[in-house]
């Protein structure tokens, strides 16, 4: 049967327009359909402008630290309609570009939502067209829990065009979006405080990474609650909120932020036409080459609720290109050793391993640390500390994992990730002759165990 194209992308996102892009480039006859906009996530609502919120919020610390340079600077004032305006400039910047891509590459844009009519259909704009493959690399979507005055709440969806920076403002949830949206909120200037259900925030992290960025954020002023969660949200007559916690305790705030996890986003896509199933959380299920119940359709990214992180939705759109059109060059995606960061101020840098998963996993563990003042405060008041940890499998000496918490930790934990994945043990770490003076040379000076 002759299809109007090969494949059929629905959402052009991180995954999608790569997969799209690659398909092009290998011949196949390939269209992109987008609702809301081009890049996804990542680029509008997510890593991009996130990014560039921190850097905005990095400033107030770079104006305290310098004073002990010999700058003295007169009274600093931030102004958020500025720092709004700007990020709305650059994203628009790179939405032409993602354009660009995908028109150059050959591929045919769509814009408007798309609905699965049948295994080989979709429905855009009142317009029918069939593809031999149909991939959906829809993303995902916050999830709000149901609360009463859960409508006064928001997600990172919103924070990202608020009018106003907020007074003060309650963020919700022990996860990425939390602790990085707390740090930029904290660093902009607003009364802040974090609020986890559990013990301690973001969960399966390292221990010891999840313990100093507790005692680092604590440090700055930044307001954490743990074992805290909202019963409900009212709207004040002056408009302010007023929470109140399970615990039956009240706080005060001008905007309740919510980073409580995200759901697949699959809303009106047309799945009950189709033999696509499920997973229990609610993820389109596929197999390990991302095929879902429904041969003729595919599925990958945030959708999919593997690793919800832009490089792996990269990889995956990447395989599917692959795997249907040039499949001698096929590579399954390697889930292991998925180098992470997240970017509070300080930031997380993880690759590998955390020290519970190793030893829960069997390994007989060496574990590394060093904290320590990071020299460019030396001439400062801040008394922030980095901290690194290695951890060892003591009998093959391969090093299992690599975790820090300081400045630039994300940077230098990618390079630290090509050795991992390379299978670098604790004495290819000694007899790397470090970068000096650096922070990322303890790294490869670090020499004596931490003691069981
Ligand atoms: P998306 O990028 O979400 O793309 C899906 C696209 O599909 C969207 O454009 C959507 O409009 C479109 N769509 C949905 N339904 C339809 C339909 N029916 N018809 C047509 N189009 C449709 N990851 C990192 O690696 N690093 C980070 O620093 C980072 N920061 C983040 C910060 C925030 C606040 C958030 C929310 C996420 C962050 N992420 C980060 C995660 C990252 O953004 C996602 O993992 C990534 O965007 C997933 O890509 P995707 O292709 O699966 O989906
Ligand atoms: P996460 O899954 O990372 O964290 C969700 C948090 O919300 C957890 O602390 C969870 O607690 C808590 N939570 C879940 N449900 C409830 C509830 N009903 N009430 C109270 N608390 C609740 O989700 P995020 O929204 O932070 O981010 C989504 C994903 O986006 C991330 O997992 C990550 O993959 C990606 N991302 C990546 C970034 C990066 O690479 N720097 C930055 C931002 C996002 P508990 O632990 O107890 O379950």
């Amino acid at each position: 049967m002759a299809y109007d194209f090969d494949l059929y992308v629905i959402g052009a996102g991180s995954g999608g327009v790569r997969c799209a892009r690659f398909a092009a480039g290998f011949g196949a006859k390939v269209a992109v359909a987008e609702s809301r906009y081009l890049g996804g996530t990542c680029v509008n609502v997510g890593c991009v402008p996130k990014k560039l919120l921190v850097y905005g919020a990095h400033f107030a610390e770079d104006f305290e630290q310098a004073s002990g340079f010999g700058w003295s600077l007169g009274e600093a004032n931030f102004d958020w309609a500025t720092l709004i305006a700007n990020k709305d400039r650059e994203i628009n910047r790179l939405n032409g570009i993602y354009r660009n891509l995908l028109v150059n590459s050959g591929v045919t844009l769509h814009e408007g939502h798309a609905k699965v009519v049948d295994p080989h259909q979709v429905e855009v704009n009142g317009q029918r067209y069939s593809a031999k493959h149909i991939l959906i690399a829809t993303g995902g979507w916050p999830q709000i829990p149901d609360i009463p005055g859960r409508e006064h709440a928001i997600s990172s969806n919103e924070a990202f065009f608020l009018k106003e920076l907020p007074k003060r403002v309650l963020v919700v949830g022990g996860g990425y979006i939390a602790v990085e949206f707390a740090g930029i909120f904290h660093g902009l200037g607003a009364d802040t405080q974090l609020l986890y259900r559990g013990e301690l925030f973001l969960r399966g992290f390292d221990g010891a990474v999840r313990k100093h960025l507790q005692e680092e954020l604590t440090k700055r002023g930044l307001g954490l609650q743990f074992n805290a969660d909202i019963e409900r949200i009212d709207k004040q007559a002056d408009g302010s909120l007023e929470v109140t916690l399970k615990d039956g305790r009240k706080l005060q705030a001008d905007c309740v932020f919510y980073a409580t996890g995200r759901r697949p986003m699959l809303d009106n896509l047309g799945l009950e036409n189709t033999g696509v199933k499920l997973d229990k959380r609610g993820f389109i299920e596929v197999d390990d080459q991302y095929q879902s119940s429904e041969p003729s359709i595919l599925a990958i990214g945030d959708v999919i609720g593997r690793v919800q992180l832009t490089p792996v939705a990269l990889a995956e759109g990447m395989a599917v290109a692959r795997r249907l059109f040039r499949p001698e060059q096929y590579r399954p995606v390697d889930y292991q050793m998925i180098p992470t960061a997240v970017f509070s101020l300080p930031n997380i840098g993880t690759v590998g391993l955390t020290e519970e998963q190793a030893r829960e996993a069997g390994h007989q563990v060496q574990v590394f640390e060093s904290r320590f003042r990071p020299m460019k405060l030396t001439l400062t008041d801040c008394q922030e500390r980095t901290l690194m940890k290695l951890v060892v499998d003591a009998d093959s000496d391969k090093v299992l994992g690599c975790h820090m918490v300081g400045p630039d930790a994300g940077e230098i934990v990618q390079g630290l990730a090509i050795a991992l994945k390379a299978g670098a043990t604790k004495r290819d770490f000694d007899e790397t002759i470090g970068v000096h003076p650096t922070a990322a040379e303890e790294f490869v000076t670090m020499r004596t165990p931490v003691a069981d």
